[in-house]
């Protein structure tokens, strides 16, 4: 069994997904939960630590919540009233157990267990600094930077000690941190990953995104604001607010694609703002067609604005396989061209001698794209139109998300006329980027301060990428190697 490619779904992929537990007699169980409904960013490995009053306990494992957690005994041995938990998706570090999250550190003045989301732009030359003072790193993870700024601070209170590293760091980040007194939340200046605040019989909550409140019956209080550290005790929810303020730039790939539909981010409903996306769509790329289509699942809410917008029926022209998994026997090379079926497969019922629509949230490589529709041109759809949710990705993510190099992103290299010839439509067209600020309530895209971060698609990065400027973009940190 191998790591596939050719299954690849072609997507931009986010990083990782984090979640907490303060007061609450089943912490790590609700942790678990959390975590299984962010498994959408990240399916590598997961982890939780919990705190008893006097001991920190974790549990972690490569792969899926339901394989690592699925058993009653492994959550008896992390007992407690607090835990943390961390889904990982790799880009920054290698795929081994020494990465998988929560990283756990134990202080002068206690235990420090953290979970990140995001990616650090200046990391590689704090390690190396740090490396020069001694430090011994354990990972090869951004995240452990941050301990070791902790670490070698010389703040009196924990909280202080991470706030002291955290003035050091440059990048995108949502933490979650325990330590023995403390749960601790945290949002970049910028706000560029999400973190919102939840409340379940007393307990206090933190995740990546409400639907992971839903799941454990928890009631959404509010966004983390960006810039926010907020400290949970027995004292209550404390807010601070310690970095200089900076303008709020939240990541719009995640209304886009990377949150779940049933999340709620900064006050939007992700499904609605995917629909107002597609009606945008359907004003800037009118079309005459039969059907409107989705790309499955990520292309349904914005197909569906758009088939609304449009008059056009909507109708469900792919099937998408949801147990595909990450691991498959690779096949041998003259039935490769098969691996796309494996994930979706076209219904010639519904797609027989009609023009069709089809709308997809984006596209990065543009393999599966072509692939999608040789498919659907195969069951017998006449004309191929499509729609793309998104303007063109023009650029790469340096903020924790997974994207290929830029030269391997198809609109960086092509107009979309040829890229319409490479995926083999009759039309292609993306919505416009103020259209897209439209969908998000925007009356357009402020170019002195837009009001997210978009700089995939418009290459204006919002925080400095300190290693790249220095040149820095070797991948390999360490010279030990595990077998996973
Ligand atoms: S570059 Fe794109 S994917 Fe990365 S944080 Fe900004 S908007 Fe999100």
């Amino acid at each position: 069994m191998i790591t596939t490619n050719p299954f690849d779904d072609d997507k931009l992929h986010e990083e990782c997904g984090i979640f907490g537990v303060y007061g609450h007699s089943d912490a790590a169980a609700l942790t678990a939960l959390g975590l299984h409904a962010l498994q959408h960013r990240g399916q590598e490995a997961t982890g939780i630590v919990s705190f008893d009053g006097k001991t920190f306990h974790t549990h972690k494992g490569i792969g899926l919540v339901g394989d690592t957690f699925g058993d009653r005994a492994v959550i008896e041995r992390l007992p407690g009233l607090s835990a943390i938990g961390h889904n990982r998706y790799s880009t920054q570090g290698e795929p081994m157990m020494r990465n998988v999250q929560p990283l756990f550190a134990d202080f002068e003045s206690g235990g420090f267990a953290l979970g990140h989301n995001g990616n650090l732009t200046n990391a590689r030359h704090l390690r190396r600094e740090l490396v020069r003072r001694g430090c011994l790193f354990q990972s090869t993870t951004d995240t452990e930077v941050i301990i070791h700024l902790a670490a070698t601070s010389t703040a009196p209170t924990v909280t202080e000690r991470m706030i002291d590293a955290l003035r050091q760091v440059e990048g995108a980040y949502a933490l979650v941190a325990l330590t023995n007194e403390a749960m601790i939340g945290v949002r970049d200046a910028m706000g560029v990953r999400p973190l919102v605040l939840g409340h379940l019989d007393g307990a206090w909550i933190l995740a990546s995104e409400s639907c992971a409140l839903d799941i454990i019956n928890a009631k959404l209080v509010r966004d983390i604001e960006p810039g926010e550290v907020v400290v949970i005790s027995a004292d209550g929810v404390q807010s601070l607010k310690p970095f200089l303020p900076r303008a709020s730039r939240f990541c719009i790939f995640e209304h886009i694609y990377f949150a779940r539909p049933d999340s709620n981010l900064s006050g939007q409903s992700v499904y609605e703002a995917r629909r107002r996306i597609g009606a945008e769509l359907a004003r800037e790329a009118p079309c005459t067609a039969d059907i409107v289509v989705p790309v499955p699942d990520s292309g349904v809410p914005a197909a569906i604005g758009y088939a609304a917008e449009a008059g056009i029926p909507f109708e469900l022209g792919i099937t998408r396989n949801h147990y595909v998994g990450r691991t498959f026997i690779e096949p041998a090379e003259h039935i490769r061209h098969l691996g796309v079926r494996l994930k979706h497969n076209a219904n010639r019922l519904i797609l027989s001698g009609k023009r069709v629509v089809l709308v997809d949230d984006s596209i990065v490589r543009g393999t599966t794209s072509t692939k999608i529709v040789e498919m659907v041109r195969a069951a017998g759809a006449t004309e191929v139109h499509m729609r793309i949710a998104s303007p063109p990705t023009t650029h790469s993510c340096f903020y924790g998300v997974d994207t290929p190099e830029r030269s391997a992103l198809l609109a960086a290299n092509h107009s979309v006329e040829d890229m319409a010839r490479i995926i083999g439509v009759e039309s292609l067209a993306f919505v416009s980027m103020d259209g897209l600020y439209r969908a998000m309530g925007r009356t357009a895209r402020s170019a002195n301060q837009p009001q997210f971060c978009d700089a995939c698609f418009t290459g204006d990065y919002p925080i400095p990428l300190l290693d790249q400027e220095e040149g820095d973009t070797a991948r390999q940190l360490s010279l030990f190697r595990q077998i996973a």
